[in-house]
């Protein structure tokens, strides 16, 4: 007998027929002998739509009135789902998050978790009621809703496994689980049986949307077994686990890719020190994110150019931030480029085998691809190219790094 935490996004509840297919799967779980908690996302498109009444009726925007409209959503389905098993016969009720509760700071809109309060629930549970939790949601310390961020629901799940100490985390989803690269752009796209920690937060933070970046971080402090699979079939999903339990690693696992991308160039920055700071300090002001940088080195000792990357959705708003610095930080031109994506091969197996940069350089440069601007990590070589060649060079990186599934 384990005690088990399940997750199910917006599309596996999203209609009363899915629910039902939902409450089917947790009564095997039941049946098998395990305590279970189950959290749910929304129904698809449902956060979206409520998301955008909150900015239709007013142009004031109150974060704390949108948690209390957007959370109404995981609300419904955490009801409706203990309905579906009580209807099995199976005992359930639904646990809203100022009922547990699960305590979050006070970022409206974007909170972190604190603290789960488990005494109620896990009591529950060990008396064999299956607790269905609404995902997304939390308790501020004004004792008002608070979210965790969109799709953050793979958090609320993550986070409840740990404060339950569950043996597993069974995430599920529309895919049956992650890939070596996105299966509608590469058909040769394997899915992994077993990734790391490591290499899921680099894939998720990277642009692969299988899974919230911020879950993978959780389940990898507090080691949470993973599982990432699909609502809509029976096969085998993906376990996210710790290095040690991969024998032999590839130097690449998998690919990632993120058309979200825009690249900003500054022409002829003074070269003396204090200026990154007051440009970054610029946009970390405005909660502008900045990605990827490169400053060459000067030619004249004087001026260098500086290009660095930010969301696309946030161009508009950095280049403004930036114009405004012109006079004290001297630069001649603000260059915005939104026609980017930014490609990123990962895998832990790149820290022992080396060749791996080369490999990815030579693939792109093969296909008359430009790499526009370089970054890496222990475990990650990212580069920014021009977004119409995303899928060549997809595709000709998975090829290259003997990912292709044997034909
Ligand atoms: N329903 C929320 C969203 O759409 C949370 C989630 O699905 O994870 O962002
Ligand atoms: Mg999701």
């Amino acid at each position: 007998m384990a005690r088990i935490v399940l997750k199910f996004g917006g599309t596996s509840v999203a209609d009363i027929e899915r629910i039902r297919t939902v409450a089917r799967i947790v009564q095997r779980e039941v049946a098998d002998g395990h305590e279970v908690a189950v959290v749910v996302s929304a129904m698809a498109g449902v956060t979206n739509q409520l998301a955008s009444w909150t900015t239709e009726i007013s142009r004031m925007h109150d974060a704390r009135e949108y948690d209390a409209v957007v959370t109404s959503g995981e609300q419904v389905t955490s009801g409706l789902l203990a309905l579906a098993l009580q209807d099995f016969g199976i005992e359930a009720r639904s646990w809203l998050a100022w009922q547990l509760p699960f305590r979050t700071d006070g970022v409206h809109g974007n909170a972190r978790i604190d603290a789960i309060a488990t005494d109620g629930i896990g009591e529950r549970l060990t008396r064999g009621q299956v607790a269905v939790v609404a995902g997304f949601q939390g308790l501020g310390p004004d004792n008002r809703l608070t979210t965790l961020g969109r799709g953050g629901s793979d958090t609320s799940a993550v986070a409840l496994a740990a404060a339950l100490a569950a043996d597993r985390c069974d995430i599920y989803t529309d895919v049956d689980g992650v890939y070596t690269c996105d299966p509608r752009i590469v058909t040769g796209a394997r899915k992994i049986d077993r990734i790391t920690y490591e290499e899921m937060l680099e894939l998720a933070s990277q642009g692969a949307r299988v899974l919230h970046p911020r879950s993978v971080a959780l389940a990898m402090r507090y080691a949470v077994r993973l599982q990432v699979l699909s609502s809509f079939s029976s096969a085998p999903g993906t376990l996210v686990v710790g290095e040690e339990e991969i024998m032999e690693q590839q130097s690449v696992t998998g690919i990632a890719y993120s058309p979200d991308e825009a690249k900003i160039t500054l022409r002829a920055v003074r070269d003396r020190p204090g200026v990154a700071g007051t440009i970054f300090g610029a946009l970390a002001d405005a909660a502008i994110n900045v990605d990827m940088i490169v400053q060459n080195v000067s030619e004249d000792g004087e001026t260098t150019d500086l290009t660095f990357t930010v969301s696309r959705s946030d161009l508009d708003r950095a280049v403004p931030v930036l114009k405004r610095l012109t006079d004290e930080i001297g630069f001649t031109d603000v260059l915005a480029d939104a026609s980017v994506a930014k490609i990123s091969v990962v895998g832990v197996g790149m820290r022992s085998q080396p060749g791996v940069a080369k490999i990815m350089f030579q693939t792109l440069a093969d296909r008359g691809i430009n790499i526009e601007v370089i970054s890496t990590s222990e475990i990650k070589v990212s580069v920014l190219i021009a977004d119409d060649y995303t899928e060549l060079a997809l595709r000709a990186l998975h090829t290259a790094y003997g990912l292709d599934m044997a034909s």
